[in-house]
């Protein structure tokens, strides 16, 4: 049996990034970009108002106050998206909408709140103007030819925004790693059919499926096998063109238990059976020259050893640098007991207490308890030696990616 920290060390050395595609910009949210996006213009393009207002050259403004206000002629009206048709000239202003490209001749924007239209054309300013007041000059954002994101960025919304505004409809990005998800057990039937005498439903499919998506990675298929050597062979054939396989049960040492069977048959294994708590039965080899997670069959195991092995898999896949989950110190609000020698990993809650973080252990810590992860947004973690953890104490916590612990 090897420690979880040898079998993350294997399975991160056995997957590497995939190749890039250009992708379009929604298609690449937490995607990691594979080529530089470079401005190809500055942002702004052109000198805009930042306000809705009048666009002014400041001198005329001098001395303007509430008390002693100046007039102005309007002589152009220019709402965001128009062309300035004409220069401003002295004694006159544009009325200018925020935007709006600043006209020749202006140089400053007096907000709308700070004058007074009179009609007939003419506007009151109701205060000094400075040149550059209101205005957003040409490429203060950015400047063309700058390296607007440079490789290795993950795609999050302001990135796509930028590669948009940029005017970009695409980016190059890694690929998605696409999984298949091969649950397995004669003794299950699908949410929503009848439950049989002797049956249960299959809850590791949805688990997994949405795990596979939250990390940004895509479901290639679900399927389900009894447990019959040749089905399970021949679905996991099915499986074959997807990036990674995913099984759930079967991998024990029961007289069912066919994935670690066809995974002799059918490839290599790497290693079955991590001195972890949940999740000893856990295979890992290749099939097809696919990798394939064989998880356990308890839905709380195959999530804890999804966090561990999978993910971090899937995130060097897709190209990340922080390949492991993040783990941070958080004080334990209420005692676990343990028994040596495998690492524990407890479901929990993580929040923000008055001094760093503080973490509740659930109280139901069987691998088959699914009520256990509900809420769950970490995962306490008791050292292998560890003859137990009392409240009050600092404890290890793995940040589970996809829940909403706030930093
Ligand atoms: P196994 O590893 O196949 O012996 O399964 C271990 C335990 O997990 C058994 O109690 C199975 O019924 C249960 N189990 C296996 N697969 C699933 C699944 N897809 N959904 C829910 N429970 C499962
Ligand atoms: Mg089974």
């Amino acid at each position: 049996m090897i420690s979880i920290d040898e079998a993350q060390r294997i399975v991160l050395g056995s997957v590497s990034p995939l190749p890039p595609e250009r992708v379009a910009l929604i298609e690449a949210l937490g995607c990691v970009l594979a080529e530089a996006v470079v401005a190809k213009i500055p942002l702004p393009p052109f000198d805009d108002s930042a306000m809705d207002g009048y666009a002014v050259a400041a001198e005329d403004t001098r001395g303007a106050s509430r008390d002693n206000p100046r007039a102005l002629k309007v002589a152009e009206d220019l709402p965001a998206g128009t062309a300035p048709a004409r220069r401003v000239q002295r004694g006159t202003a544009a009325r200018i909408m925020t935007g709006a490209p600043l006209p020749p001749g202006a140089d400053a924007v007096v907000m709308v709140e700070e004058t007074l239209a009179l009609g007939r054309g003419e506007v009151e300013i109701l205060r000094e103007a400075e040149p550059g007041d209101n205005v957003r000059p040409a490429g203060e954002d950015i400047e063309a030819g700058v390296v607007a994101l440079s490789p290795g960025l993950v795609l999050g919304p302001g990135e796509l925004g930028l590669a948009a505004a940029l005017g970009c409809a695409t980016v190059v990005a890694i690929r998605r790693p696409s999984v298949a998800v091969l649950t397995t057990g004669s003794e299950l039937v699908e949410p929503g059919e009848e439950l049989k005498p002797g049956a249960i439903y299959n809850s590791n499919q949805a688990a997994l499926a949405a795990r596979v998506l939250s990390v940004g990675a895509k479901v290639a298929k679900c399927l389900h096998v009894e447990d019959e050597a040749d089905a399970v062979e021949r679905a996991l054939r099915e499986c074959a063109d997807a990036d990674i396989i995913l099984t759930t049960g079967g991998v024990s040492v029961g007289e069912y238990d066919f994935v670690k069977v066809a995974l002799e048959r059918l490839g290599e294994i790497k290693f079955w059976k991590v001195l972890m708590k949940p999740g000893k039965p856990v295979a890992f080899g290749e099939v097809m020259g696919r990798p394939l997670f064989g998880l356990p069959g308890n839905p709380v195991s195959a999530l804890v050893t999804f966090e561990l092995l999978v993910a971090p898999a899937l995130r060097r896949l897709a190209g990340h640098e922080n390949c492991m989950p993040t783990t941070v110190k958080a004080r334990l609000l209420t005692g676990l007991s343990h028994k040596p020698p495998r690492r524990e990993y407890v479901q929990a809650v993580t929040q923000h207490g008055e001094d760093g973080y503080v973490v509740q252990p659930s109280q139901k810590r069987g691998s088959a308890m699914l009520t256990s992860t509900v809420g769950a947004n970490s995962l306490v973690v008791i050292p292998e030696e560890s003859t137990g953890v009392r409240a009050g104490e600092m404890v290890d916590v793995v940040l589970l990616a996809c829940a909403g612990v706030a930093p």
